[in-house]
């Protein structure tokens, strides 16, 4: 099945309803495939969603995700289903394909489609995406930020073209690591992996899993490889990729770069890659402060984005001003307020440990508020990275015991205010807890290097009652 024409009258089974199950079921019935969808929960939600499918003619099998519909040629899984799932094993035994949600979209593509420019790392993906869409529109060409990002790649590619759809010159995609596993054939102008730290290895299995599952966004790419000269996993993960001839590994780094690297001299964000002699030229795409905020791992984010766009030939001036105009996300090293010489900082999305390390490595002085689900991760070497920059540490949530066994290891003599409670309403007492050990000039940081389910509906909302807390002090705090 490769062209839309391909799935008319076909038995396509969609594993999972949600962000992308929904709209795959939706695309699938619009081509006029026989869908049924199957989902393991039950609930109002699902529900509601179901009957929506109904209409268009789909199926939908709520309770069992674990038994293959009768005559499936075909599933379509959302990226959450483990590859364990009973569903695939029965489909692996019927010699039924499994792809994945943006597996359909790729083969749904046209001939007049818009290249791909793919993002994945454990950190980062949704900002370098942003910033690679905001740099693409400053040169002037036709493009979103769609993927992971929340906006679905079938949507997408089946609105190209159409007399109702946007069309696109080039597409900003973030793919996460279960995409990705789920997506072999899709082929990348240019990718990059940003990063890599353990993380999700409960869906993936091992370390050696989830590295190669991000390392198949190189597959096929035609012009550029990006990877991070500071994290030589992604490095290899380049040389391990089979790549059209031609296509060229770029490194960014925070150092000076060499030769078919992008990085950083003197304050500016220099290209030694996409310029005429690379042996002897550099070209300023940049200046360091152009990037907000100017901490270091958001520097290295906007190095891969500026990358991404100079491989699909973008001018120098256009990586400036798309820098410029782009403002980060909410609860993203979000600045909320400055009390008594004081900063607040929200980076509530920092939920686990390798980018609570971005942020804490970006301030000189920080209390710390930290905490929640741990997801099985250890606190050790963030500590023992971050202890020269901590004034305190206020510890919330579920998992705290184990961030404060870590700073007993190794920060002893740093002061830690243990809170032992998980109601929402314990954020306004951690902020005025944090306040009480920051001195002027410190920073006050939410990085809780740990999911907020324990206490939050997400990180969203951790992240706003942080902010209330915020505008709760009074003068009399400080
Ligand atoms: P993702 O989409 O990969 O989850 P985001 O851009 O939403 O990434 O950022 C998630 C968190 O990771 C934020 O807390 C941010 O501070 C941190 N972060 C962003 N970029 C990096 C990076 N390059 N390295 C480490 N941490 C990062």
């Amino acid at each position: 099945m490769q062209s839309p024409a391909d799935f008319a009258g076909r038995r396509v089974t969609v594993a999972g309803l949600g962000v992308s199950g929904v709209p795959a079921a939706r695309a699938l019935a619009g081509l006029g495939a026989r869908v049924t969808v199957v989902n393991s929960s039950d609930g109002e939600r699902e529900r509601a969603q179901a009957a929506e499918l109904e209409e268009l003619g789909a199926t939908v099998r709520l309770g069992d995700g674990d038994t293959l519909p009768e005559g499936t040629e075909l599933v379509v899984t959302t990226p959450g289903w483990k590859p364990a799932s009973p569903l695939f094993a029965a489909a692996g035994k019927a010699g039924v394909e499994v792809w994945g949600d943006v597996e359909l979209a790729w083969r749904l593509r046209g001939p007049d489609s818009a290249p791909w420019l793919a993002v994945t790392g454990t950190n980062g993906k949704t900002t370098t995406v942003r910033m690679l869409a905001s740099i693409l529109q400053a040169a002037g060409l036709r493009t979103a930020a769609v993927g992971n990002i929340g906006v679905p790649l079938v949507d997408v590619v089946l609105g190209e073209g159409q007399p109702d759809g946007a069309s696109y010159d080039v597409l900003a995609v973030e793919l996460s690591s279960y995409q990705l596993h789920w997506a072999p054939s899709v082929r990348a102008h240019s990718a990059a992996v940003l990063n890599l730290a353990p993380d999700h290895l409960d869906w993936h299995g091992s370390m050696a899993a989830y590295a190669a599952d991000k390392g198949r966004i190189y597959e096929g790419n035609t012009v550029a490889c990006v990877y991070n000269a500071a994290d030589p996993a992604t490095e290899e993960l380049v040389r391990a990729a089979d790549v059209e001839e031609g296509c060229r590994a770029i490194g960014f780094t925070l150092g000076t770069p060499g030769p078919s690297q992008v990085g950083v001299v003197e304050g500016i964000l220099v290209d030694r890659a996409f310029v005429e002699n690379r042996q002897q030229q550099a070209q300023e795409l940049a200046e360091v402060s152009d990037v907000t905020p100017a901490a270091p791992h958001n520097i290295a984010n906007a190095l891969a984005a500026a990358a991404l766009a100079r491989a699909f030939g973008v001018a120098p001036a256009a990586v400036r001003d798309g820098l410029r105009a782009f403002h980060p996300d909410a609860h993203r090293i979000q600045h909320i307020a400055d009390l008594g010489n004081v900063r607040y900082v929200d980076d509530s999305k920092a939920t686990n440990t390798h980018a609570a390390e971005a942020s804490l490595a970006a301030y000189e002085h920080i209390v710390w508020i930290a905490g929640g689900l741990a997801k099985g991760a250890t606190f050790d070497e963030l500590v023992q990275k971050s202890a020269a920059r901590l004034r305190g540490v206020v510890l919330i949530g579920a998992d705290r015991a184990l961030i404060r066994e870590a700073l007993a290891r190794h920060a002893p003599d740093v002061p830690v205010v243990d809170l032992d409670r998980t109601d929402t309403g314990a954020m306004s007492e951690a902020v005025r807890e944090a306040s009480r050990l920051a001195e002027p000039g410190d920073t006050v940081l939410l990085a809780p290097a740990c999911a907020s389910m324990d206490m939050f509906v997400n990180y969203n909302k951790r992240g706003e009652a942080f902010a209330d807390a915020v505008g709760e002090l009074t003068a009399r705090d400080h």
